[in-house]
C-alpha cells in the first residue's frame, strides 16, 4: 500500500466534518454529536457491494454518490432531514485516482443536502461501501410504513422504471440521445429529501422504493395490514423509455425495476390536491392507485384485473 490509512483519511475524507450539532469530528477515537431539543434521532445504514449493486467497472465518482443516495432515501422515506453520516470503505487497494473520484461523487451529494461526515473505517477487501447516515424529524410525527389506511390514494414520485431502463441502457451500450438521461437515473439517484419533509404531515405512510414498486408495495401493504389496487395505466410515462423499449418491458421495469429510489406514499383523498399544487416541478407526483381493505397487491389495468406476463415477473422475483 503506498497510500496508509491516516493519509486517506487526511487527504480525501477529514474537514467534511464541519457542521451544526458536530462538537468533534474526524480525528479522535468517536465523533461527540450535540442533540436537538424537541426532536428524534433517525438512523439508517445500507451498504453497497461491487458486482452487486453496481457494475464492477462503475466510475468511482457515482459508487460515492451513490452509496450516499440509497441512505438519504431512507431517510426521505421517514421524513427525517440527514444531519451526519459515518463512512465504512472497504478497498481492494488504495489508488488515488479512483479515492478522489470516490470522494468528489460523496461530496458533491453530501454537500447538497448539508450533511457532514464525522467519522469512518477504511480496510482492505472487496470493494465494498457502508454508510450510515443519521438525521432529524420533529419530536411529534415521523413517517413509517405502517400508516396507510383503506382509502387513501396511493401515489408515487417521479417516473418508476427509469432507473431499471438505465441500467440496461449501460449493460447493452445503447448510445441513442435518449439513452443518457435514463444513465443518469440509474448513476445518479436523487433521493427525495423535501418531498419527504413535506410528507411529514400530510402522508399516512412512505416507503422509498428500491427493490422494484410492486415488491415493495407490498411490503408497505404489510407492514400497513391492508391491500393496494394498482392501476397499471395511471403510471407516470418516460418518453426515454418508450422510444428505446417496447410496452411489454417499461411496464416490467416500471412494476418490478429496481435502483429507483422514488418515495411510494399513502396520501388521504382530500390532501392530494395540496400536496401536487405545491410539488416540485422537476419530480411528478402521480396517483396511481388505492389502498383497500384485504391484503397484498392487485394491478389492474383499464380497470380489470391484469399480470405482467408471468416469465418477466419471475425473472426478477427470483433475484
Ligand atoms: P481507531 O483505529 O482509533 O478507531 P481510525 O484510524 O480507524 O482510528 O480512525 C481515526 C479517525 O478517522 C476516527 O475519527 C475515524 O472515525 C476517522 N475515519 C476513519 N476512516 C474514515 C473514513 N473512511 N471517513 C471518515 N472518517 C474516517
Ligand atoms: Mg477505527
Amino acid at each position: 500500500m503506498t497510500l496508509g490509512e491516516f493519509d486517506i483519511i487526511a487527504r480525501y475524507f477529514a474537514g467534511h466534518d464541519r457542521g451544526r450539532d458536530v462538537l468533534l469530528g474526524v480525528g479522535d477515537d468517536a465523533a461527540v454529536l450535540d442533540v436537538r431539543a424537541g426532536h428524534k434521532l433517525v438512523v439508517a445504514m445500507d451498504t453497497i457491494v461491487a458486482g452487486v449493486h453496481f457494475p464492477a467497472e462503475t466510475a468511482p465518482e457515482h459508487i460515492g454518490y451513490r452509496a450516499l443516495a440509497v441512505n438519504l432515501s431512507d431517510l426521505a422515506a421517514m421524513g427525517a432531514e440527514p444531519a451526519w453520516m459515518t463512512l465504512s470503505l472497504s478497498l481492494p487497494q488504495p489508488e488515488e485516482a479512483w479515492l478522489s473520484g470516490f470522494a468528489a461523487g460523496l461530496f458533491e451529494l453530501a454537500e447538497r443536502h448539508e450533511v457532514v461526515l464525522v467519522g469512518g473505517d477504511i480496510v482492505r477487501g472487496p470493494l465494498v461501501a457502508t454508510v450510515q447516515v443519521a438525521g432529524w424529524v420533529e419530536a411529534d410525527a415521523w413517517l413509517t410504513r405502517s400508516g396507510a389506511k383503506p382509502g387513501d390514494m396511493l401515489m408515487v414520485s417521479g417516473v418508476p422504471g427509469e432507473a431499471a431502463a438505465g441500467l440496461a441502457v449501460i449493460r447493452n451500450a445503447i448510445s441513442d440521445r435518449e439513452a443518457a438521461p435514463l444513465r443518469e437515473r440509474f448513476l445518479r439517484p436523487q433521493p427525495r429529501v423535501s418531498l419527504g419533509r413535506r410528507l411529514r404531515t400530510i402522508a399516512h405512510a412512505a416507503m422509498d422504493v428500491s427493490d422494484g414498486l410492486i415488491g415493495d408495495l407490498e411490503k408497505l401493504c404489510t407492514a400497513s395490514g391492508c391491500s393496494a389496487r394498482l392501476d397499471v395505466e395511471r403510471l407516470p410515462r418516460s418518453a426515454p423509455m418508450r422510444k428505446l423499449f417496447d410496452e411489454r418491458t417499461c411496464l416490467e421495469y416500471a412494476l418490478t425495476g429496481g435502483d429507483d429510489y422514488e418515495l411510494i406514499f399513502a396520501v388521504p383523498p382530500e390532501r392530494v390536491a395540496t400536496l401536487t399544487n405545491g410539488a416540485d416541478a422537476g419530480v411528478p407526483l402521480t396517483v396511481i392507485g388505492r389502498f383497500v381493505e384485504g391484503q397484498g397487491v392487485q394491478c389492474l389495468r383499464d380497470g380489470r384485473p391484469w399480470r405482467l406476463e408471468r416469465s418477466g415477473y419471475d425473472h426478477f422475483a427470483a433475484g
